[in-house]
C-alpha cells in the first residue's frame, strides 16, 4: 500500500529507560510501516538534556510552539540517585516542568476503558477527566533549607519599585522555606481550557481548592474561575445542561470517590498530579490513561502519565523481555496524529489514528493482554504476552 502522507511535521520528543525502549517499537511496527511520519526529532534523554544544559528540552517546546503539535516520551526527573547513575553535571529540573512552563495550559487526562478491565470504583459508571493546571506552585517553587535560627520572610519589590513584605514565621531553629507563584493570566486560561472541554464534551466542571486556609493563593483560583465562568460561560453552560461546581478539595475528594463519573475534575498542579494517578489506577493501571497539555494559544503535546518504568527497565537490562504496557504511548502517538490531521485537514490521517487506537483496544478485548491488565481481566485474559509480542499483534490486527 502506499503510505499516509502528513502535509506537517510534529515534534518528537524521545525519552528514557523502558519507554524510550517502547517508543522505538511503536514506530517501526505500528507507525512507520502505515506513515510516511514526518518528525522534528528531539532527544530528551536525561544525558543529553545534562549535556546541552537543558537547551534541548527548550529547543522542543519551541517546536511544540511552531509545529503547535508533539508527542512526548516519558522522561526521568533527576535526583541524587540519577546523577550518580548517569553521571549528571548538575541536577537538572524537571522536563515536564520546563515544557509546562513554557508552554502553560491545562492538561487533560483521560482514562482508557476496554470492556474487560472494570473500574475498581464500582459506582464510577463513566471516566472522571481530570483537567490539571500546568503552570506554576510547586513545580516552579524556590526552596531553601534553612541552616538556623532566624526571621522568614515573603518579599514582593513591585515595577514601580514599591516593596511588600509580610513574616512568614519566625523560625526558632533550622527547617525549610518554599515560595511559590501563578499568575492570574494563566489561572485565566485554566479556567477558560476547562470550561471549553466541559462544554465540548458536555459533562460537568468541578473544582476543589484549599481556599479556607489559603485565602488568598486558593482564594485567587476560586475567584477567578467564578469570575470567568459568571461573565463567559454560565449561559452557554445552562444551554448545555452542564453545571460548574465548586467546593473545597477535601470535599471533592469525597464527592469523587462516590460519584458515577462523567465529569471534569479541575485541579490545581499538584493535586492533578496526585489525583491523576489515583484514577488511573482505579480504572486499571497507569498505562491506560491519555494525557494531553493544551495552552491556550492551541498547542498540543501529547505523552503518557506514567513514568519511565525503570523497574521493567532493569529487568530488560539483564535480557528479559517485559511485560510493560505500551497503551499509554501508543495513544500518545494517535492523539498526536489525530490533531495534525485536523489541523491540516488530511483526514486519512485521523483514520488512521482512529484504526491504531481500536486495534490496540480490540487486541486487549479479545484476550491478548500485557500482565498488569491480565490483573485485572475479567474474563481471565487469554494470553498474557511480552511488549514486544503485544505490539505484533496490535500491528496484524491493524
Ligand atoms: P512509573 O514509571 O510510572 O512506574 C511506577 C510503577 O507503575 C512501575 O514500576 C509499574 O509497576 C507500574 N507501571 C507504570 N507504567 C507502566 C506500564 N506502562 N506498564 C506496566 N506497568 C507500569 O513511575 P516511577 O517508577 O516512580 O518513575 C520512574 C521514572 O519516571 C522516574 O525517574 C520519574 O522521574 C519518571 N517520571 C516521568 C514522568 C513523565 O515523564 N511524564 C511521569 C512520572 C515519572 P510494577 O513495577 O509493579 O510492574
Ligand atoms: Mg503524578
Amino acid at each position: 500500500m502506499s503510505k499516509i502522507q502528513m502535509k506537517n511535521a510534529i515534534a518528537e520528543l524521545d525519552g528514557d529507560e523502558m519507554t524510550r525502549v517502547l517508543w522505538a517499537v511503536i514506530k517501526e511496527k505500528l507507525l512507520e510501516p502505515f506513515v510516511d511520519l514526518k518528525t522534528e526529532y528531539y532527544d530528551l534523554g536525561l544525558k543529553n538534556r545534562d549535556e546541552t544544559d537543558d537547551k534541548v528540552t527548550y529547543d522542543a517546546a519551541n517546536a511544540i510552539k511552531r509545529l503547535r503539535v508533539g508527542v512526548k516520551c516519558a522522561t526521568i526527573t533527576s535526583n541524587a540517585a540519577r546523577m550518580e547513575e548517569y553521571h549528571l553535571k548538575q541536577l537538572t529540573p524537571s522536563p515536564n516542568g520546563i515544557l509546562r512552563g513554557e508552554l502553560d495550559g491545562t492538561i487533560f487526562r483521560a482514562p482508557i476503558f476496554v470492556k474487560n478491565i472494570h473500574c475498581n470504583v464500582s459506582s464510577w459508571e463513566k471516566p472522571i477527566v481530570l483537567g490539571r493546571h500546568g503552570y506554576g506552585d510547586v513545580y516552579k517553587n524556590c526552596e531553601i533549607k534553612t541552616p538556623c535560627a532566624g526571621k522568614a520572610e515573603l518579599v514582593f519589590t513591585g515595577e514601580d519599585g514599591k516593596e511588600i513584605r509580610k513574616t512568614i514565621q519566625v523560625m526558632k531553629g533550622p527547617g525549610v522555606l518554599q515560595g511559590m507563584h501563578n499568575l492570574d493570566s494563566s489561572i485565566e486560561s485554566f479556567a477558560r481550557c476547562c470550561f471549553n472541554y466541559a462544554l465540548d464534551q458536555k459533562i460537568d466542571c468541578w473544582l476543589g481548592t484549599k481556599d479556607t486556609i489559603s485565602k488568598i493563593y486558593d482564594g485567587n483560583f476560586k475567584a477567578i474561575f467564578q469570575k470567568i465562568y459568571d461573565e463567559e460561560f454560565k449561559e452557554k453552560f445552562e444551554k448545555a445542561g452542564i453545571e460548574y461546581f465548586y467546593t473545597l478539595i477535601d470535599d471533592a475528594v469525597a464527592r469523587v470517590m462516590k460519584s458515577k463519573g462523567g465529569f471534569l475534575w479541575a485541579c490545581k498542579n499538584y493535586d492533578g498530579d496526585v489525583m491523576s494517578d489515583m484514577i488511573a489506577s482505579a480504572c486499571g493501571s497507569l498505562a491506560m490513561m491519555t494525557s494531553v497539555l493544551v495552552s491556550p494559544n492551541g498547542e498540543f503535546e501529547y505523552e503518557a502519565s506514567h513514568g519511565t518504568v525503570q523497574k521493567h527497565y532493569y529487568r530488560y537490562l539483564k535480557g528479559e523481555k517485559t511485560s510493560t504496557n505500551p497503551v499509554a504511548t501508543i495513544f500518545a502517538w494517535t492523539g498526536a496524529l489525530t490533531k495534525r490531521g485536523e489541523l491540516d485537514g488530511t483526514q486519512d490521517l485521523v483514520d488512521f489514528a482512529k484504526k491504531l487506537e481500536k486495534a490496540t483496544l480490540d487486541v486487549i478485548e479479545s484476550g491478548t493482554m500485557t500482565g498488569d491488565l491480565a490483573l485485572l481481566s475479567e474474563p481471565k485474559a487469554e494470553r498474557i504476552v511480552n511488549s514486544w509480542d503485544f505490539i505484533d499483534e496490535i500491528a496484524k490486527k491493524l
